[in-house]
């Protein structure tokens, strides 16, 4: 359950679903998901469904992390991205996988150690953490040239915006419980941010400060 063969599975719904990124899907068929969730859920890694990973979060559902791995490699590879809410980790090295940097920052301690495991034992060297309240952003490391949220806020943070480098994008998932939408926003030329709306989504929300 845990097999080639179940993330092949996997990778052909994602396929009918609508992912058509070869890039995207060539990652999920090889990075083995199970590794970040607890052991009694891993027979069902390879399901498209978002799971528990304890303090009340999930990991994303595969569809929606393969969507908005999609989205964020769209235009082009951003080489410096920043993820507000490593939780399980995936997300994080899904990103690794596809391109040079990553910084992830979660606001739950315990779970952030364990993401650090896991990224040690599956040797990825281009991830970097911080346990902190990502709405701050990464300040020390800014700017990035794209800023994936992984939680649900009502705006984009305006501190998010502010280590964003001129081109950049922010991806994520905004509104209320009930009716998220995952949006993309980007800088036209004239320096004013254009939002396009990639649809229905359910997160877990984004909260501020650290626990
Ligand atoms: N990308 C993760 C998704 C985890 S769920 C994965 O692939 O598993 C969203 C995560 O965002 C949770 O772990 C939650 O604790 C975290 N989070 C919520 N608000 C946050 C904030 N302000 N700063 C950092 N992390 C936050």
């Amino acid at each position: 359950m845990t097999s080639q063969r179940a993330r092949d599975r996997l990778v052909a719904l994602l396929r009918e679903e609508g992912i058509r990124d070869a890039r995207v899907l060539e990652v999920m068929r090889t990075l083995p998901r199970h590794v970040f969730i607890d052991e009694a859920l891993a027979p069902r890694a390879y399901e498209n469904t978002a799971l528990p990973i304890g303090f009340g979060q999930t990991i994303s559902q595969p569809w929606v992390v393969a969507r908005m791995t999609e989205a964020l490699l769209e235009f082009g590879t951003p080489a410096k991205v920043l993820e507000i809410g490593t939780g399980s980790g995936y997300q994080a090295a899904v990103l690794a996988r596809l391109l040079p940097n990553v910084y992830s920052v979660e606001r739950i301690d315990e779970l952030l150690r364990q993401a650090r495991r896991r990224f040690r034992a599956l040797k990825f060297e281009n991830i970097r953490t911080r346990h902190d309240d990502g709405m701050l952003g990464w300040p020390a490391e800014a700017p990035f040239d794209a800023i994936i949220l992984t939680a649900a806020g009502e705006v984009v943070p305006p501190e998010l915006l502010a280590q964003l480098a001129p081109g950049g994008m922010v991806l994520g998932p905004f509104g209320p419980a009930d009716q998220q939408h995952l949006l993309r926003f980007r800088r036209d030329a004239a320096g004013t941010l254009q939002q396009e709306n990639l649809g229905a989504v359910s997160f877990v929300p984004l909260l501020a400060g650290t626990r």
